[in-house]
């Protein structure tokens, strides 16, 4: 148990409708981030599994996993590693291709940044379809990463993101579904 007041999260996310684009209800975690009682509260859930799982490294997803991974692996206690976008990390690289609604990205991460065997938590703000996640599971199974999970403050269940992170072995943690997309 915890001495702290429980908090509903989903009432500090502020959804902005049609941001980016017509038909999508953006689900916005500044507001959750700056509040320091859901902040804390958001990043003491999302680790309660693994506090003392011996993580190694915790891989954000840019950019908003940047801000929850690092707060994450802050308390675990583990290493931190960015995810980005190609052409943005100045070292030698590991690439992977990545679903998006229409079309495909890149993303990358340092070739070196995890060693064989490390166990990783992968960390973003939010899972939709969850071709993003599943690209960087790919590329960190191809770094010779172990997944021990994926976490995310937000889930659009109806999008199938975390089952399909599931399907790949991979344990899934959310605080918060949201129906539609
Ligand atoms: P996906 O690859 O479809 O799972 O999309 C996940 C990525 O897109 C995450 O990095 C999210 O931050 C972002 N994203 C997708 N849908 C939304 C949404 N409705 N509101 C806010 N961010 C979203």
């Amino acid at each position: 148990m915890t001495d702290m007041p429980s908090y509903d999260l989903s009432a500090v996310i502020r959804t902005i409708a049609d941001y980016p684009k017509p038909g999508i209800l953006f689900r916005d975690i500044t507001t959750l981030l700056g509040d320091a009682r859901a902040f804390r509260r958001a990043i003491d859930e999302l680790v309660q599994p693994w506090a003392g799982a011996k993580i190694d490294k915790v891989a954000g997803i840019e950019a908003r996993g940047f801000i929850v991974g690092g707060a994450v692996a802050h308390q675990l206690s583990a290493g931190f590693v960015p995810i980005r976008k190609k052409g943005k990390l100045p070292h030698q690289t590991v690439r992977m291709a990545y679903a998006l609604e229409y079309g495909e990205d890149e993303m990358e991460m340092h070739v070196d940044a995890i060693a064989p065997g490390e166990r990783v938590v992968l960390v973003d703000d939010l899972i939709a379809t969850g071709g993003t996640a599943e690209g960087a599971v790919k590329l960190l199974r191809n770094i010779g990463a172990q997944v021990e999970a994926a976490c995310f403050i937000i889930d659009l269940p109806d999008l199938g993101g975390a089952a399909k992170l599931r399907a790949l072995g991979v344990p899934v943690r959310t605080l918060i579904g949201f129906p539609g997309h």
